[in-house]
């Protein structure tokens, strides 16, 4: 069996070293010149991915590459003083083994763990795909795949050509991660402006060369927004962030030199069924729940490695004959959506929540979210937990998704 993967950042790798994992030939095309190492917001690895991530022997490196926040100083123009909360229990709340690494060192440690057993081709993308497997690629030529799996990002392009326009749910807010001199930074701390409808928060980690400015905002109307345009981005961050404080200005100067630029609407894809022929959709790609909102990292691992053991099975019992080819491919993709679609849709549910959770709309809701954090920076964490642990469909979610053999 051969497989092509579309889209080298987190679920393309993942997948790339279990198929090979399974004896399976496996190319990646990854439309960047190189892999991405274009800067990012820390993300959350929870349980099921911290188990894949250790079967994959690079649990190592994933947490020598931790951030190490610990504390998270909480600003708010009408406070007198700034609210201090543990960031260690805080993420300890939502999971009993979690690590917060930026996303493009998980990127990197994927990409090393499948580079010697996988054929990545990078600058190149598909732009047609055939019913029976034939792909063509951007940069000419053509060769024929089993198996076609998009593991292309929230904008997919394998989804374009095999699904058009899919159903999209804004959950109101935009997200912008700027790289910013280390200075700006105290290590250990991630600093925050906290205002109804937006936040600014700076961080940075001791192995990182710069620091992470981070900016979600809820503007009353939606913007006239293109995942393309960054000059227009550039410019809508500005506007919605000028003068919130001297120090969130300072972090602003920053936008029209920074090395590292990203910005996306916060926008959850509601498929019923992300597979098609020989195609099917792996990560965000398939089913995102919505950037920085609802653990899209964690799923697009954990729908990863699940793809990666239907279709070994597959393999195993690969038929000659290519209608029975084709029958089994599809069994496989059955199977990995019946696992997934669970943990989809409770990823949805979860998403939804948090977008509106952690951007209040009002000063109250504000100062409720500080309090909050305050509580749990006081109760020993074993308590915090406990408490969590019945909030299965909400904080624990992840946790608790079950991780096949
Ligand atoms: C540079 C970058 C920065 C990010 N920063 C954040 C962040 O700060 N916060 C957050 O919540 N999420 C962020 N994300 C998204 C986050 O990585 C994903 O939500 C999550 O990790 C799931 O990963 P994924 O592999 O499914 O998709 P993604 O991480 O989005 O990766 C998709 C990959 O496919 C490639 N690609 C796109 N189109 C094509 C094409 N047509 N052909 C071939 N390759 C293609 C992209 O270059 C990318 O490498 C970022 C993604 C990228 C690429």
């Amino acid at each position: 069996m051969n497989v092509l993967i579309s889209g080298a950042s987190i679920a393309g790798p993942v997948l790339a070293y279990w198929l090979a994992q399974h004896g399976i030939d496996v190319t990646v095309v990854e439309r960047a010149p190189a892999l991405r190492k274009t800067g990012g917001h820390a993300i959350d690895l929870f349980r099921p991915a911290m188990e894949i991530s250790e079967r994959m022997g690079v649990l190592p490196q994933v947490m020598a590459h931790a951030t190490g926040t610990t504390l998270l100083d909480v600003r708010r123009p009408w406070a007198s003083r700034p609210a201090h909360i543990d960031y260690v229990k805080l993420a300890g709340t939502m999971s009993d083994r979690h690590v917060e690494i930026m996303r493009d060192d998980l990127s990197e440690i994927y990409y090393d763990a499948s580079r010697d057993d996988a054929e990545y081709l990078f600058g190149d993308q598909i732009t047609a795909i055939a019913d029976d497997g034939r792909v063509t690629f951007a940069h000419g030529g053509s060769r024929r795949f089993d198996v076609v799996v998009g593991a292309d990002g929230l904008h997919s392009g394998v989804r374009q050509i095999m699904f058009g326009d899919v159903p999209e749910r804004f959950l109101g807010g935009y997200l912008s991660v700027v790289s910013v001199p280390k200075s700006f930074a105290r290590e250990g701390e991630m600093t925050g402006y906290y205002e109804p409808n937006r936040v600014a928060m700076v961080y940075t980690a001791d192995h990182l060369d710069d620091a992470r400015a981070v900016f979600v905002f809820r503007p009353v109307t939606p913007l006239a927004f293109d995942h393309r345009d960054v000059s227009r981005q550039k410019r809508q961050l500005c506007d919605a962030f000028t003068g919130v404080s001297g120090e969130v200005d300072t972090w602003l100067a920053e936008v029209g030199r920074t090395p590292a630029f990203y910005f996306d609407a916060i926008t959850q894809l509601e498929m019923t069924t992300w597979s098609k022929g020989r195609v099917t959709l792996v990560g965000d790609a398939g089913y995102c729940p919505g950037p920085a909102v609802g653990g899209s990292t964690s799923l697009a691992v954990y729908g990863a490695y699940v793809l990666a053991g239907e279709l070994a099975r597959a393999k195993d019992i690969l038929a000659s004959d290519e209608r029975l080819r084709e029958e089994q491919i599809s069994t496989a993709f059955a199977a990995y959506e019946a696992i997934m679609m669970p943990s989809v849709v409770g990823a949805r549910a979860f998403a939804a929540t948090t977008a509106k959770t952690i951007v209040p709309g009002s000063r109250l809701g504000v100062d409720a979210l500080v309090a909050a954090g305050r509580v749990i920076s006081v109760l020993p964490l074993g308590v915090t937990q406990a408490l969590a642990r019945f909030n299965r469909r909400g904080v624990r979610l992840y946790d608790t998704m079950p991780l096949p053999a």
